[in-house]
C-alpha cells in the first residue's frame, strides 16, 4: 500500500513544442511568451528557463513577476503588460530592460517627469474595443507625440492591443473591428505592433503583426471552450494527478460526503482520491465531472472537500489503493474538466494551491 497526494507533472518539452506550434502558425512574427501568474500555474522561472532559446521576449502582469525572472537569470526583455505604478518601478525597469506597456496618462506623465539612467522601450496600449485598459483611439496621436519628445524613451515607440472575443468563433466581426481600429490608429506611427493572444494566433492570421503574445497555448490548452489543445497539435504541459487512498463498498440509496448531495442509485464501489480544494481542485466541481483511473473515465460522486474527493468506480471495479488518478492532462483535457465545472481551463491550472508538488520532466 503506497499512495500519494496531488502532483502536477509538467513537461517542459511540451511547453517548447507548443511555442514552436505558435511560431509555425505565425512564421513572420516574433514571440512574447506570456508567463504571468506563475506561468499559469506551471512555474514561471522553470518555464522561462526552458524557453530561453526560443522566446524573443517574456510577458508578465506584475512588476514582481518580472523582477523574479530577472533575478533568476532570464536575459530576454520582459514586457510588463500593465506597465509600472511608481517611479521606483520605472527606474528599475529602465535599468533591467523591462519593456513597459503604458495605458493611462499617469504613466505618460511619470515618464515625462522621471529622469532615467537608461533608455526604456514603451508599448502604447490602445483600447480597440476591450474597454478594460488602454488609450482611446482618439488619444493615440497625442500620446505618440508626447512620447516622441521624451529623450529616454526608445524611438519610435511600439503599440499593442488586446482582443475581447477572439476565442468566440461566431464573434469574428468583433475582433475584425478591433483589428481595423488598431491598424488605423497605428499605421505608419509606431515601430512594432502586437495584437494576438493565443486565440488571435490561432484564429486571426491577418493580425499576427510583428509580435504575438501566446499564453494559454504554451501550456497545451486552447482558449476555445469547445475544443482542446490536441485539435491544434498542442500537447498538454501539465498532468495533474493524485492517487486512490481508499476503495469502499457502498450500498444503493446511501449518500456520500458532505450534505449527502449525491446518493448512489446502485450498489457500487466508491474511490476516495487525495485531492480537494486545498490543492486547488474546485469545490464547485459537480458530480459527473470526469477523472481518469487505470485508463477509464469515472466521475465524481459527492462534494469535493478540502483534502479528498469521491468517485463512483462502479460495482466491478478492481482499482487499488495507490493507483494513479489523472485529474486533467493527457487523455483528459483541462478544457473538458473546466466545462463540467462551469469555468475555463485557464482558471483550473492557474489557481492550484502551493500544496501539490510540481515535478518537471524535460
Ligand atoms: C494574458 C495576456 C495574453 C495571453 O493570453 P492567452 O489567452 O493566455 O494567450 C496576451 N496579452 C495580454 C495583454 C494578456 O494580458
Amino acid at each position: 500500500m503506497d499512495a500519494h497526494g496531488a502532483v502536477a507533472r509538467i513537461s517542459l518539452e511540451a511547453v517548447r513544442h507548443n511555442l514552436q506550434v505558435a511560431k509555425q502558425l505565425a512564421p513572420t512574427a516574433k514571440a512574447m511568451a506570456v508567463v504571468k501568474a506563475n506561468a499559469y500555474g506551471h512555474g514561471d522561472l522553470t518555464v522561462a528557463a526552458a524557453l530561453k532559446d526560443d522566446a524573443d521576449l517574456f510577458a508578465v502582469a506584475r512588476f514582481e513577476e518580472a523582477q523574479k525572472l530577472r533575478a533568476g537569470g532570464i536575459r530576454q526583455p520582459i514586457l510588463l503588460l500593465e506597465g509600472f505604478f511608481n517611479p521606483a518601478q520605472l527606474e528599475f525597469s529602465a535599468l533591467n530592460n523591462f519593456h513597459l506597456c503604458i495605458h493611462q496618462y499617469a504613466q505618460l506623465e511619470a515618464l515625462e517627469q522621471t529622469p532615467l539612467a537608461a533608455p526604456v522601450t514603451v508599448w502604447v496600449k490602445i483600447d480597440s474595443g476591450m474597454h478594460r485598459v488602454g488609450f482611446a483611439p482618439e488619444q493615440a496621436d497625442e500620446v505618440f507625440a508626447r512620447l516622441a519628445a521624451i529623450a529616454q524613451v526608445v524611438q519610435p515607440v511600439n503599440a499593442m492591443t488586446h482582443f475581447a472575443r477572439a476565442d468566440e468563433p461566431d464573434q469574428q466581426a468583433v475582433t475584425e473591428a478591433q483589428i481595423a481600429r488598431f491598424k488605423q490608429v497605428t499605421a505608419g506611427k509606431v515601430k512594432h505592433t502586437a495584437l494576438c493572444n493565443s486565440a488571435g494566433v490561432i484564429a486571426f492570421p491577418d493580425a499576427h503583426a510583428d509580435y504575438i503574445r501566446p499564453g494559454i497555448m504554451l501550456y497545451g490548452i486552447t482558449p476555445f471552450g469547445d475544443r482542446q489543445g490536441t485539435d491544434f497539435g498542442l500537447r498538454p504541459a501539465m498532468n495533474f494527478t493524485t492517487s486512490l487512498i481508499a476503495v469502499r463498498e457502498h450500498k444503493a440509496g446511501e449518500p456520500v460526503g458532505y450534505a449527502g448531495s449525491w446518493v448512489s442509485p446502485r450498489d457500487t464501489r466508491i474511490g476516495v482520491i487525495a485531492v480537494g480544494y486545498g490543492d486547488g481542485y474546485p469545490r464547485m466541481a459537480p458530480a459527473g465531472t470526469p477523472v481518469l483511473i487505470n485508463g477509464r473515465r469515472v466521475t465524481l460522486a459527492g462534494r469535493v472537500s478540502m483534502d479528498m474527493a469521491t468517485v463512483d468506480l462502479g460495482p466491478d471495479a478492481t482499482d487499488q489503493v495507490g493507483d494513479e488518478v489523472l485529474l486533467w492532462g493527457e487523455g483528459l483535457a483541462a478544457e473538458e474538466v473546466a466545462r463540467h465545472i462551469g469555468t475555463i481551463a485557464y482558471e483550473l491550472v492557474t489557481r492550484m494551491t502551493a500544496r501539490p508538488r510540481l515535478e518537471y520532466v524535460d
